[in-house]
């Protein structure tokens, strides 16, 4: 799906863009201490300067409330940056534009459906009501530039807005003109400014947080609110270990280093109602290059061997299944996609890994591919032999694992290729439940007073996979609908 972009790149244009002006006021510490309190008095308080944040910080200003964001680290350094960039929507102008339909009920049942109806219905609901009108926000007040549509396989069909990254990938593109959006209103982006604590009054509402400063601790005070973006835990060993278990504790990441569960470690001591703990999204990677070679395992072509050369996995399934499956099959949690040169798209699969200096492998019969590749030829042999000679006689569903391709096809023509892959993980989808207000909620289902959370930080959206473009999607939707409720909140003089 798109471009590429490496992890070092990509942390290094988004300094490049900080360092060039791009974006800021900013200081790179906390503006004052905790001595000085007045100072650092807001109405919104937005912790994390990711999709989420950022959304919630530009709305906040244009309903007329002053907003701050604290972000721990020197730039917007989560999961945003490394995002392709689609957004699911529907009802859209461009979608108009385009004389595409695609309706609200249509979107709706298809998350459920890729939630396997377990994702909350009220809050995805939410999101198919606004992401249309925030989609052409994002155009408008944020002067994002989106790829014409085009048709793709269920479930994405004609919903994938595309940002237009340029030389970065779509999310750094949405990162930087979120970042522009917040300097062009002189919206405070406290750097190295982490968030340790949630501040409460004595009745347990959010009336402020603690964080961590260049100076030492200092406290802020949020007159409508505080906004949790710290997005997942996907960088966080210990909790994956926890909530997902050893296997999937130790998978390579496909994005940030630094999303560490603050969703989590804020929240639960005020009683936050934790969902969907164990849920998470994983993808193929090479880790050593960061190469996402997706497109090679959804060709439809091929099949996958692991380290011995034996099949494991019936290859209909998707990327995301694939990858989730990978780590529970093989103990190395590696394996090598083998295609012939029937898959149309071989060369440019290969060329993307050329250009990402990313290891495959090619030669002109099997046994010179799996030599190559370090495989054991005999094995690597018969099993391509043996799915050869199963789909000549019909019998691929007899294989072990079967393969269940309706349209299969051979591996037999030269050039073959052999491009290994591992499991990453891509994000967590469990955190405080918020309501469809973007409030997060305690044990007993009420709202946490002045508590609001949005995109990875917050649960209840998203359960087993995501239907592509409806995490940042997802992000813009929740932070946008918590701004307004704190400004609603400060205008009525109370919390929310
Ligand atoms: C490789 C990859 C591709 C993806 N592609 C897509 C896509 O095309 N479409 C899509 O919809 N989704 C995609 N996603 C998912 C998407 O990137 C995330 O859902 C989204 O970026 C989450 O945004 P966020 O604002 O919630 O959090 P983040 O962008 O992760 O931001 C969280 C921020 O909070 C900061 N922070 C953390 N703790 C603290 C603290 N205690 N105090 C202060 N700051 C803190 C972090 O430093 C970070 O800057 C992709 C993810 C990956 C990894």
């Amino acid at each position: 799906m798109g471009q590429q972009i490496t992890r070092r790149g990509m942390m290094k244009t988004c300094l490049t863009a900080v360092a060039a002006g791009a974006v800021g006021p900013v200081s790179t510490t906390a503006q004052a201490a905790a001595t000085a309190p007045a100072a650092n008095d807001y109405d919104a308080i937005i912790l994390g300067a990711g999709t989420a944040g950022l959304v919630a910080a530009v709305e906040a200003y244009d309903q007329g409330i002053k907003p701050v964001v604290l972000e721990k680290m020197d730039l917007p350094a989560g999961n945003s940056i490394y995002a392709m960039g689609g957004v699911a929507a529907c009802g859209t102008r461009i979608q108009k534009q385009e004389g595409v339909a695609e309706s609200k009920d249509d979107l709706f049942a298809d998350m459920m459906k890729v939630s396997t109806d377990k994702a909350d219905p009220a809050l995805t609901r939410t999101y198919v009501e606004h992401i249309g009108q925030d989609v052409d926000w994002l155009q408008d007040t944020i002067g994002v530039k989106f790829r014409t549509l085009s048709r793709l396989p269920y479930p994405l069909l004609s919903r994938l807005h595309w940002v237009e990254g340029g030389s970065i990938t779509g999310g750094g593109m949405l990162i930087r003109l979120l970042l522009a959006a917040c300097k062009k209103r002189n919206i405070p982006i406290l750097y190295h400014t982490k968030a340790v604590e949630l501040i409460t009054n004595k009745r347990l509402a959010v009336t402020g947080v603690r964080a961590l400063t260049e100076d030492g601790l200092a406290d802020f005070k949020a007159r409508g609110g505080v906004v949790i973006t710290t997005g997942g835990f996907s960088a966080n060993r210990e909790m994956l270990c926890g909530y997902l278990g050893g296997v999937m504790s130790r998978l390579p990441l496909r994005g940030s280093s630094y999303v560490t569960g603050e969703n989590i470690t804020l929240t639960k001591p005020l009683f936050a109602k934790l969902v969907h703990m164990d849920q998470f999204h994983c993808g193929p990677i090479v880790s050593a290059t960061h190469l996402n070679p997706e497109e090679a395992l959804n060709s439809g072509y091929g099949i996958i061997v692991d380290l011995r050369g034996r099949r494991i996995i019936d290859e209909v399934n998707t990327y995301v299944a694939k990858a989730r499956a990978l780590p529970h099959l093989t103990p190395e949690n590696k394996a090598y996609q083998l295609v012939d040169s029937n898959w149309p798209a071989v060369k440019k699969m290969a060329d993307k890994c050329t250009d990402m200096n990313s290891p495959f492998f090619q030669d002109d019969t099997v046994e010179g591919l799996a030599r190559k590749a370090g495989l054991p030829v005999e094995a690597v042999v018969t099993t391509v032999n043996s799915y050869n000679e199963a789909l000549r006689n019909n019998k691929l569903e007899d294989l072990n694992p079967p393969c269940t391709f309706k349209d299969p096809h051979a591996m037999d023509k030269g050039p073959f290729y052999a491009f290994p892959f591992e499991s990453g993980m891509t994000a967590t989808f469990g955190g405080p439940k918020i309501n469809i207000k973007a409030q997060v909620v305690n044990l007993e289902d009420e709202p946490i007073k002045g508590l609001y959370a949005a995109g990875n930080a917050a649960g209840g959206l998203f359960f087993g996979d995501y239907l592509g473009g409806t995490q940042l999607g997802g992000a813009t939707v929740f932070g946008r609908i918590a701004a307004c409720h704190i400004a609603q909140a400060c205008k009525k003089g109370k919390k929310a």
